[in-house]
């Protein structure tokens, strides 16, 4: 806010007195000094690959690990010793347990009019075919809501399509717009009679690689008493969110070739062997490394990403690139042996991809001390460079936001708004009242990619990961330095 007062005050006669005055008056959050540590760290930070070092050492030592595998084990303890030999203060995990999903094998094919192979992949959460593959007759809709809109004798017995193609945005905005189809379109589907979904992957890539992805939204079940009921438990009572019908996306090339087929208006029917389905549980952790506050080691900005991938690549951009860039930028300052008043947690989740379990056992675990959160931030889109940042904080940090900003702009990073909702695992927190800042990356590119087998080291930008780290390690600091309250104005008491 200063900033804006001083500038049209040096037009006016007197200007330098004037200035000063009010300089001296309005007493700026953030000290000329600390913006200048802030700009030295930022530049440090551009010119080395921590970050790289990090995620390629993820996705070479332990590679793909889905929630419940044998190499999530082998992620938590990666990023126990990465925590540790970063040197950071305080190394520690918590539990997240969760109904184990597995994928043993899958295949399919159209039978007639001509016979095709189909590339495809189950869904997260899909209930498999049984012994024998599943045989029907596709019914078509253009979107989830002409699914919604249809009548249950034009369903009952076949296997539903949902064709639409998601939009390239540089803000990702036509993932949201698409996804209906992939997390609910199998529960409304099997509402009408289905026997199967099939869907056009949520990707805009012309690659023969389906996209995987949750196929049933678990706060969806979980805020439906009558959809509840009916949900099966593990033996230690959590509820196990399967989908009613088998449900699988197709690459987009093999989706087009169905429509094509489809066109010709003679029945298509497909055959789905899914061998895959929810097998006990599995008891994950989140893991946590901090960087205590010289003063106010109790106060929190809290950073993160999550540690889990899906199964098909290896988890570079989603999110071992996350991972790296939150572990980076808060060692950045340790490397420098900066440590600021606040203390700084970085965050790895457990299982983001089937349902936010992570990021609710650590909201659920910290409800009593989320008032000493200050600020959260997360990094899940990827590994291409930040362009805006978006804040959800309250008045009276403004002023340091505008500060902070002086020193990412040369980055690139423009300012957006003040009604950031947080990222999947820090939602619950934002909810709960904590200041959330978004550092909103480009992710042009990031769904031709995206929870398939091309997501792997090759596709990450040293250069603009870099980016990334800077903006990270900047905003932490000067976040843990400024005496200012992030407190939203509209505080909701965390339950
Ligand atoms: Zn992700």
């Amino acid at each position: 806010m200063p900033r804006h007062h001083l500038a049209p005050l040096a037009f006016a006669p007197l200007a330098f007195t004037l200035a000063a005055t009010a300089f001296a008056a309005e007493r700026l959050p953030l000290d000329e000094a600390t913006l200048k540590q802030a700009a030295t760290l930022r530049d440090e930070v551009l010119a080395r690959n921590e970050a790289y070092t990090l995620v390629e050492s993820l996705t070479t030592e332990v590679g793909a690990r889905p929630g419940g595998s044998e190499a999530d084990a082998r992620a938590v303890a990666w990023a126990q010793a990465a925590f540790k030999s970063l040197k950071f203060d305080r190394v520690w995990i918590e539990p997240v347990t969760f109904p184990r999903w597995v994928r043993r094998h899958e295949s399919g094919a159209v039978l007639a009019p001509f016979p095709h192979p189909l590339a495809l992949t189950a869904l997260g959460g899909s209930r498999g075919t049984g012994k024998r593959p599943l045989e029907a007759e596709i019914v078509e809709f253009t979107d989830f809501a002409a699914l919604q809109a249809a009548r249950a004798e034009d369903v009952r017995g076949r296997i539903v399509y949902i064709g639409n193609r998601m939009q390239r945005t540089p803000d990702g905005a036509g993932y949201g717009a698409a996804n209906p189809a992939r997390s609910e379109g199998a529960v409304a589907a099997a509402k009408l009679g289905a026997v199967g979904l099939l869907i056009r992957s949520l990707g805009t890539d012309d690659d023969r690689l389906p996209h995987t992805g949750q196929g049933i939204r678990r706060d969806k079940m979980l805020a439906d008493p009558e959809a509840m009921a009916t949900v099966a438990k593990t033996r230690s009572g959590l509820p196990i969110f399967e989908t009613p019908i088998p449900a699988a996306a197709l690459s987009n090339p093999d989706a087009d070739l169905l429509q094509r087929l489809l066109e010709r208006g003679k029945p298509v029917r497909v055959r789905l062997d899914l061998d895959v389905g929810f097998d006990g549980e599995y008891t994950s952790q989140n893991v946590i490394g901090e960087v205590t506050g010289s003063e106010r080691p109790e106060e929190i900005v809290l950073i993160g990403a999550h540690l889990d991938s899906w199964d098909l690549g290896t988890g570079a951009i989603d999110d071992g690139a996350g991972v790296a860039i939150t572990m980076a930028a808060a060692h950045a300052l340790v490397r420098r042996e900066i440590r600021p008043r606040r203390s700084i947690r970085v965050v790895a989740f457990a299982n983001e991809e089937q349902g936010v379990y992570g990021g609710e056992a650590y909201a659920r675990a910290h409800a009593s001390e989320l008032v000493k959160h200050v600020l959260v931030a997360e990094s899940d889109l990827g590994a291409d460079r930040i362009y805006q940042l978006d804040t959800r904080v309250g008045a009276g940090a403004l002023g340091a936001i505008d500060q902070m900003m002086q020193v990412l702009a040369p980055l690139g990073i423009v300012r957006g708004g003040n009604a950031a909702t947080g990222g999947a695992d820090t939602g619950l927190m934002v909810q709960a009242g904590v200041g959330a800042i978004e550092l909103r990356q480009d992710a042009t590119r990031y769904f031709d990619l995206h929870h398939t087998a091309n997501d792997t080291l090759d596709k990450i930008d040293p250069k603009q990961l870099n980016q990334n780290v800077a903006a990270y390690a900047v905003m932490i600091f000067l976040a843990a330095q400024a005496e200012v309250s992030f407190v939203p104005a509209a505080q909701v008491a965390p339950k």
